[in-house]
């Protein structure tokens, strides 16, 4: 593993974390177990002791997940990862290893919709409350903060305004009030950029979406840095972890109490489909950002678009700094407007590729209309605040060749 610090993120993606298969397997075997038996009981009270390592149970650890989660530290650079069974579950049982009720989340106003729903609604009945700002006025982002702020959260892309924070200044803001930062890269994927290296102390992906890139598998992945110093008096409840286990406290917390109770775990097939999605992910992130840059640019100069937004386009508020952020990529999604609603679906209607789901960060094109589905039980002010429009329709631009992308939007433009 130390040797492994030295490859290269490319090399990292098909060797990372890998250990030798049975019989000279090249992949990682599935190990379709519950539970794992030892030879005696005193080796089995080491294990839960934590004086030796070794399985236990599958809802803890399990050894297809464990090469993952070794795969996915290394890609980011952190000291662990743990993977859950989706992007959801990842954000919930980060976010709960941190607040207890009367404790406050300060969170980017552009989330991904079910983000934006535990923040506002489920986490509230618990008492646990969030100030939504909006992350590119960073004077009012640090404002925002309090006696009981104890998170901050954002997105590296916003899904679906498509706006790019500062991360760096973000993180600088965090690191001066000793409050960690916990980035939510789903949308840019370890590829564009590593979270720690933005300066987020966590990374969180749903790894349903770029990181599998097939449409096969929900799941979801924690990054600890290690970075945050937890022995601040803001977080009382981690001065035993601090103490125990240094820059580890974050995810042994985690592991010892919210993974191990709320027991999002991923299933083992689905850690063997993330482990081999994932080996591809530089040259499709590549192809991700070429075809989506063609996308923007054709729609960009369609007489019935009204507007596009992708931080690719020299055009984009977010051009400079996606630039610098994410090494002169800008994604794989993007949004565009129509004349109204009434046009966004015709227009979803007619397109013969693209598929209307929702889902992003597949091989293949997909399309949704945001307001109307993902964002349906919001008011028109929250949709606002998400940055979502009744004209608007949101692109995740696949792995095609880009002309027929194009051809595919070009002709259902026509039709209009
Ligand atoms: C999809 C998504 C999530 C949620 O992940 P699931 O795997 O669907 O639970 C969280 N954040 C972002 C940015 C997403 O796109």
């Amino acid at each position: 593993m130390a040797q492994q610090q030295t490859l290269h993120f490319e090399t990292l993606l098909i060797h990372g974390g890998l250990e030798p298969g049975p019989s000279g397997a090249t992949t990682v075997p599935i190990v379709q177990s519950s539970s794992f038996a030892h030879e005696t009981a005193e080796d089995l009270e080491d294990i839960f002791r934590g004086r030796k390592a070794g399985q236990i149970y599958t809802r803890l650890n399990n050894p297809t997940t464990e090469s993952l989660e070794r795969r996915l530290a290394l890609l980011e650079g952190g000291v662990a990862a743990i993977a859950t069974a989706s992007g959801m579950a990842a954000i919930s049982t980060a976010v709960l290893t941190i607040l207890r009720s009367g404790d406050e989340i300060l969170s980017s106003s552009s989330l991904f919709g079910g983000t934006y729903s535990l923040f506002r609604d489920t986490l509230t009945n618990y008492g646990i409350t969030s100030r939504f700002v909006d992350p590119i006025d960073l004077a009012a982002f640090e404002q925002a903060i309090t006696d009981t702020t104890c998170l901050i959260f954002v997105e590296t892309i916003g899904n679906p305004k498509m706006d790019v924070p500062d991360i760096a200044a973000l993180s600088a803001i965090a690191g001066k009030a000793g409050i960690p930062l916990m980035v939510d890269a789903t949308v840019t994927s370890p590829y564009l950029a590593k979270g720690r290296d933005l300066g987020a102390d966590i990374v969180i992906h749903s790894t349903s979406k770029f990181i599998n890139g097939t449409g096969s598998v929900i799941g979801g992945a924690i990054i600890d840095n290690g970075t945050f110093d937890w022995s601040s008096p803001r977080f009382p409840h981690f001065e035993g972890y601090a103490k125990k286990y240094r820059q580890f406290a974050f995810s042994a917390r985690l592991r010892k109490l919210m993974h191990k109770d709320f027991g999002a775990c991923p299933a083992p097939m689905n850690s063997f489909l993330l482990t081999e999605g994932i080996e591809t992910l530089g040259l499709r992130m590549e192809r991700h950002c070429s075809n989506a840059l063609e996308l923007a640019c054709f729609l960009n100069g369609h007489p019935k678009v009204s507007w596009v937004n992708y931080p690719g386009l020299e055009t984009s508020p977010f051009h400079d700094i996606a630039a610098r952020q994410f090494s002169h990529r800008f994604g794989g999604a993007l949004t565009f407007g129509l004349a109204n609603q009434a046009e966004a679906f015709r227009l979803i209607n007619a397109l013969k590729l693209a598929r209307n789901l929702a889902n992003i960060g597949d091989a293949k094109t997909l399309v949704i209309h945001p307001a109307s589905t993902i964002c349906v039980d919001y008011s028109p002010e929250q949709r606002a605040l998400l940055g979502v429009s009744d004209e608007m329709v949101r692109v995740s631009v696949g792995l095609e060749h880009h002309q027929d992308i194009i051809r595919d939007f070009n002709q259902a433009l026509a039709s209009l």
